[in-house]
């Protein structure tokens, strides 16, 4: 298990700088949420931790250790998108299964984790369809299916429920805060949604034209808006 630390992380295309110098201790088994209007920042913050996007300068640390110039794929962190990516041609299963399998894992290995991630998820029934036989939230728990069985130290979640219709996204929304309680791995959620920002967050980064408006549990925001 791991924390994750941003000190002083700042983002620019060109003379543009979209992140101001970020800082935030993010406590191990912690999930913040990164809510801010459109265009603000969020995405590229994720995309950062995710070592999907350069930093400019400032260091990310998960755990003890400085990823700035790890790979995606050493930095032990599995993200889950709103438009879910699975392979509209694999089975759930195969879906689940694929990012261990082309990791070199042992068949017994990926069958047991699929099978708990699928328990977890109440996706037994479900292994052998393909994703156009699922309904959307079906399909959206098969994506964080995909990230379980990774067992990674972090989740990031990018807007995952943007997809849904208003009713899907409050139910998935307490699906997803029960299971990362459950698993007790450090996340960062991004969203647009004050709601969704509220309900799920233990703090909450308001994030505006790239710098930190606030930081705090949603109790301490509520009272001093
Ligand atoms: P959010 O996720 O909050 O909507 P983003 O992180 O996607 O915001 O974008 C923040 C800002 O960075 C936006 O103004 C966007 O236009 C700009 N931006 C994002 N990616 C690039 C890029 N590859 N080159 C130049 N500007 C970019
Ligand atoms: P996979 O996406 O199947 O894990 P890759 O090694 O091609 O396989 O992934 C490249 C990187 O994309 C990952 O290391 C990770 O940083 C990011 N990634 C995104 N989403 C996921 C996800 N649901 N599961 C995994 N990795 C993701």
């Amino acid at each position: 298990m791991a924390g994750i630390k941003l000190e002083n992380l700042i983002k620019s295309y060109g003379d543009t700088r979209i992140l101001h110098g970020i800082d935030a201790d993010i406590a191990d088994g912690e999930m913040i949420v990164v809510v801010g209007p459109s265009g603000c920042g969020k995405s590229t913050l994720l995309r950062m931790v995710a070592g999907l996007e350069a930093v400019t300068a400032g260091r990310i640390l998960i755990g003890e250790r400085v990823v700035n110039d790890l790979e995606p794929s050493q930095r032990d962190i599995a993200m889950v998108f709103q438009n879910y990516a699975l392979y509209p041609h694999m089975t759930v299963r195969q879906n689940m299964a694929y990012g261990l399998k082309i990791r070199g894992m042992s068949r017994a290995e990926i069958a047991r984790r699929v099978d708990e991630a699928a328990d977890i998820l109440e996706l037994r029934p479900y292994l052998d369809r393909k994703p156009r036989q699922l309904s959307g939230g079906q399909r959206q728990r098969v994506a964080m299916g995909r990230a379980i069985v990774r067992h990674p130290q972090v989740f990031l979640f990018d807007e995952p429920l943007s997809n849904l219709d208003a009713k899907l996204r409050v139910q998935m929304r307490l699906e997803i805060r029960k299971l990362q309680r459950r698993l007790g791995v450090t996340s960062i959620y991004v969203t647009h949604d004050q709601v969704e920002a509220m309900t799920l967050g233990d703090r909450l980064m308001v994030l505006n034209k790239g710098v930190v408006e606030q930081f705090g549990s949603p109790i301490e925001l509520y009272e001093r808006p």
